[in-house]
Parts: C-alpha cells; structure tokens; sequence
C-alpha cells in the first residue's frame, strides 16, 4: 500500500473498513476503537489515510464526518464526486456507484461535491 507506513493504529483503522463494505463515521470509528487507540491518533491517521488517497470523506446529516475506501485514488488525485447513499431507517451509509454530472460554473472550479441521497437501504426495504 505505497507510502504510508503501517503503525498498529493504520492497521486497526483498515481493519474497520475491511469488515464493513459500507463507509464509517468518525463516531463509530471512535467508539469501536478508543479502548486502543485514542480519538486524536484515529482523527490523525483518517487524515492521513486521505491524503494518501486510501480512504475519502463526505460530511453525513448532523454533521458527521464519514470515512470510506477510495477505489481509484491516489496521492495526487482523489476521484470520488460519486453520491453517497443513508439509510433514514437503520444509518448504514455506502458510496453509490454513479455518476451525477456537477455543471459547470463560471468562475468557480469544482474541486469536491458532497451529495447525500437519503432514503430506505436494500436490506431495509426487504424486511417490510
Ligand atoms: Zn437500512
Ligand atoms: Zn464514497
């Protein structure tokens, strides 16, 4: 995984988003975790992970920080304007594999969208 140097915390942290395909919020990630690493080292290390282009954020309702797995980013190119999916009946937030064409705007660069679609998740909607 190029550059980043693997501490225990990097790999408690990719540990988390191994198990959960979904993305992670930053209050989830502190409550699996502060029994081994402290909330400043998980806040510095997502930092770190997205400067890297292993991991990218989106603000969540509530104003919530979520963290989830880059497919095609790197260090110099983060390349995640998909949409992100919440889920109003159990909170399960995924990325949504689509593009949603951001228009151009004059004078103004686009560098990052953060769309939030919320609504029922696949498995919500099973269980009715
Ligand atoms: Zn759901
Ligand atoms: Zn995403």
């Amino acid at each position: 995984m190029g550059i980043t140097r693997r501490t225990k915390s990097v790999d408690l942290l990719l540990e988390e988003f191994q198990k959960d395909s979904g993305a992670l919020s930053t209050t989830s990630l502190i409550n699996r975790l502060n029994s081994e690493i402290n909330k400043t080292t998980i806040y510095r290390v997502l930092d770190k992970l997205e400067d890297d282009g292993i991991l990218h954020s989106f603000i969540g309702s509530n104003g919530i920080k979520w963290y989830a797995k880059c497919t095609d980013c790197s260090k110099h190119k983060h390349s995640d304007v998909h949409p992100h999916f919440q889920c109003l009946e159990c909170g399960k937030v995924d990325c949504l594999p689509v593009e949603v064409p951001i228009p151009e705007i004059e004078n103004r660069q686009v560098t990052a969208s953060h769309i939030l679609i919320q609504g029922r998740c696949k498995e919500c909607l099973n269980s009715i």
